[in-house]
């Protein structure tokens, strides 16, 4: 790979173009920072590409009966995001989808019934109310499911245009760069003569292997949590909805995706997906399947085609329960951060305390561009749905 001999001025370098990296990116190119963004694999990242786009609200997390921290300080990111989406952020995300404006909250009679319709008015005040059955649509009615429905005010985004409204205005600031130096990165910025005011690092789980390389790792901690995610196709109606058993996590939270070949696919998540990222990927279609059969018994999933995603979510190390921080992570240290968003909802939050990094050492935008053509350019991410093989449950 070629080096470039010309010395290179930038105010930031951000190594990981996931979300946290590309928020971050657009969001201090917009401020006339003079940025670049080095990936390693492809735009979108791991996680992000394969999330299931949910701008969550809170509502998600207080299912136990209590709000919990993190259902406080996440309600704050739908306006964000929605302005961002209405172009009235300093990130413009208007050239973004929304698959679903809105998400349902599928209550199983003999669940947390009523209590679920208290915390989620304390959570969410007028964000969230039940939906009375002759209101509920034709697809709903027509499934089978006897229970309560719970309208939530929280978007399901399109995650690969979200990624190139992110990417695509500054795209020759997004440069390649190969698993060697990805391994280096303080020596890849040396050897290419790249000097930065301040280093990032959104580089989800690889982030504690470059902090530990570095001599960065004193007081961090972090952890992953494995998801064995499933898909199905083709998807019997467009559905995107949290199934709620008898704890805090939903049972199966379900969104609806289009493939490139114009398929529609469920996605699923929650409690179904919670498990070892090798274990049988049967056991997960057979635990949808029987969630579905119980709640939803009027769907015939005879003909549809099944896949798996095997992926760990990394974040920060939660001091409290092993279960997920209340907000975005940041290791600071002298030579460079090391961040993680904690949820895709979560980096809008992430890039301003990046920010508030930057301000408190001085940096301010410099309003230049640099030439960075000497790096070659990086492709985007494909979504799961796109880039697996498909089977026939026996
Ligand atoms: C299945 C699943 C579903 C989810 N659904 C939701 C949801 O609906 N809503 C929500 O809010 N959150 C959701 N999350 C959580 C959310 O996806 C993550 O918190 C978020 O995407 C993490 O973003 P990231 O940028 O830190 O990491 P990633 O998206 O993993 O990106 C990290 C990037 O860094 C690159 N990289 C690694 N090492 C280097 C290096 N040395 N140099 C350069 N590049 C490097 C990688 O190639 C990658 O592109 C979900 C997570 C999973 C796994």
């Amino acid at each position: 790979m070629a080096k470039s001999d010309n010395i290179t001025k930038v105010d930031v370098a951000i190594f990981g173009a996931g979300i946290a990296g590309l928020w971050t990116f657009n969001h201090l190119k917009r401020l006339g920072y003079n940025v670049i963004l080095l990936e390693k694999k492809a735009i979108g990242g791991e996680q992000s590409i394969a999330s299931q786009g949910i701008i969550h609200s809170g509502l998600k997390f207080s299912l136990a009966g209590k709000v919990s921290n993190i259902a406080k300080t996440i309600s704050k990111m739908p306006e964000i995001w929605q302005d961002a989406l209405n172009g009235k952020n300093v990130v413009d995300l208007s050239n973004a989808k929304t698959n679903a404006s809105s998400q349902h909250l599928f209550i199983p009679k003999g669940a947390f019934g009523n209590l679920t319709n208290i915390v989620a008015q304390k959570t969410l005040g007028n964000q969230a109310h039940s939906i009375p059955k002759n209101k509920w649509n034709e697809n709903i009615k027509s499934c089978g499911f006897d229970g309560s429905i719970i309208f939530m005010d929280e978007p399901v985004l399109d995650i690969p245009s979200v990624i190139r409204a992110l990417a695509s205005p500054y795209i020759s600031c997004i440069r390649k760069i190969t698993d060697e130096q990805a391994s280096t990165p303080f020596n890849f910025l040396k050897e290419n003569n790249i000097i930065a005011k301040r280093i990032i690092f959104t580089c989800a789980s690889n982030n504690h292997i470059i902090a530990k390389k570095n001599y960065h790792e004193c007081g961090l901690e972090t952890q992953k949590r494995p998801l064995l995610q499933a898909m199905l196709r083709p998807a019997p109606f467009p559905l995107y909805a949290h199934l709620v058993g008898k704890t805090d996590k939903p049972l199966v939270s379900i969104t609806t995706h289009k493939a490139k070949n114009g398929d529609f696919i469920w996605y699923l998540g929650g409690k179904v997906a919670e498990r070892k990222k090798d274990d049988d990927p049967n056991h997960v279609y057979n635990s949808a399947l029987k969630t579905f059969k119980k709640y939803l018994p009027n769907i015939d999933f005879s003909d549809v085609k099944w896949s798996s995603l095997p992926i760990d979510r990394i974040e920060g190390k939660s001091r409290t329960d092993g279960w997920m921080p209340d907000t975005p992570t940041i290791h600071h240290t002298n030579e460079a951060l090391y961040c993680w968003p904690t949820k895709l909802t979560f980096a809008p939050m992430l890039s301003q305390m990046i920010l508030e990094d930057l301000k408190n050492l001085e940096i301010e935008p410099s309003n230049k561009i640099s030439n960075f053509s000497f790096l070659p350019d990086v492709d985007y991410a494909q979504a799961p749905w796109d880039k697996t093989k498909w089977t026939k449950l026996i």
